[in-house]
């Protein structure tokens, strides 16, 4: 399939969050328009797009939101199986529904891992608090209590660090199917955001170095000098077994735990992610682009970087813009959201020649984000102390 002839292509996108925000900020230059199926209100996807607002088993908008669609993708990860599989009655759908459904399943998408030869953290599946006691007699302590579904920065999941912290565990998500992971005590989350086209054609780009706070994604960097050519081909490797086992078509994320015996996967997300958004300013090709050229089946591009990146998440609160457009290389990117505690309001991209320059530009970025956040301390402080 290539572009069609009359009038510029139209791509569906389930969701409407920033990731979809940002797929249609990447493809309008390229000429393509787009359509939002989103049931929340006042979605960063205003102003970029057509946005169809229903819930997802909304069958006469769901055909409305198909109509005369060019092909249908997504950017939210939890989009319900049966819709994706509805739609691909009427149209294409890329990434494939498999690979959503391997994800939003936190045992299946492991058990696929396996099943390539991927390492993981020990797991076991959790259905009963009976079985909970057998799992922890088991994998023991440290250990992670997670449900399969609906999980996400770090949402559904307890650390267990004894038998003290199994009651009140399986008090909180024992209603919901579980699964129990050794606990790994990993030197640093990476990520690799690999792509695949329409002809089997693969890319990946520069193993991202990830930190979380909170369970949320605060700082990206990418390439980092930190990762050596062994463990960049490691990450590809295990990249690429999803991508063709999945017979793939589009960007795919997947999160590891870098250790002393190698690479762990922990999880992949079908669709762009957070940890590549550096690629917007810091590559050749941005990974929103790159998707939408795979799901159109057009040539992939360049997955080069153009230097040396670092992005940081601007979450709950956002800063001084002024101070941070000061600081070289710095491009700010603004979702559109009223702030609220721990949400995903921004980001910002860094961009330097040198790693030291990269280093000096992010320390001064970092100092501007995070004075915001510790200036909001005293001013909360001074509401609560207030008659
Ligand atoms: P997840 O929701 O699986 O992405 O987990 C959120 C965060 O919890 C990860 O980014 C890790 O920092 C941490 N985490 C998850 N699983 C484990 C594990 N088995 N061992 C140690 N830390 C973990």
């Amino acid at each position: 399939v290539s572009l069609p002839e009359t009038g510029p292509p139209l791509i569906g996108v389930l969701g409407g969050g920033q990731l979809g925000r940002m797929l249609a900020l990447a493809g309008i230059p390229m000429g393509l328009r787009f359509r939002f199926l989103e049931p929340g209100q006042d979605s960063p996807v205003r102003g970029v797009g057509e946005v169809v607002r229903a819930r997802w088993d909304d069958p006469d908008a769901l055909r409305r939101f198909c109509d005369g669609l060019d092909v249908v993708t997504y950017e939210f990860e939890n989009v319900p199986v049966g819709v994706v599989g509805q739609i691909s009655e009427w149209g294409r759908v890329s990434p494939p529904s498999r690979a959503l459904a391997a994800a939003q399943d936190r045992l299946s998408e492991k058990e696929l891992f396996r099943r390539l030869g991927v390492q993981t953290a020990p797991f076991l599946p959790v259905g009963t608090r009976d079985e909970l006691v057998e799992a922890v007699r088991t994998l023991d302590f440290p250990s992670v209590l997670k449900t399969r579904q609906m999980g996400y920065d770090g949402k559904g999941q307890r650390f267990l660090r004894g038998h003290e912290d199994v009651a009140s565990a399986w008090e909180a998500l024992g209603d919901h199917p579980l699964m129990l992971e050794g606990f790994i005590a990993f030197e640093r989350e990476l990520s690799v955001i690999g792509v695949r086209g329409q002809d089997g054609t693969v890319a990946f780009y520069p193993v991202s170095v990830n930190e979380h706070r909170e369970g949320i994604l605060r700082t990206t960097r990418a390439p980092s000098p930190g990762v050596s050519p062994q463990r960049q081909d490691e990450a590809e490797r295990i990249a690429a077994s999803l991508l063709h086992e999945l017979d793939y078509v589009g960007v795919l994320a997947v999160e590891l735990f870098d250790t002393a015996d190698g690479l762990l996967a922990n999880e992949m997300a079908p669709r762009v992610h957070n940890s590549g958004h550096w690629t917007q300013d810091g590559a050749v090709t941005s990974q929103f682009e790159n998707h939408l050229r795979a799901v159109l089946g057009l040539p992939l591009g360049s997955v080069a970087p153009r230097g040396w990146s670092a992005m940081v998440n601007l979450i709950g609160s956002l800063p001084d813009q002024r101070a941070i457009l000061a600081v070289p290389g710095c491009h700010l990117h603004l979702y559109d959201k009223e702030p609220r505690a721990g949400r995903k309001l921004g980001h910002v991209n860094v961009v330097a020649d040198t790693p030291e320059a990269l280093k000096e530009r992010l320390e001064r970025l970092l100092a501007i984000v995070e004075g915001e956040a510790e200036s909001l301390v005293p001013q909360a402080a001074q509401a609560s102390q207030s008659p």
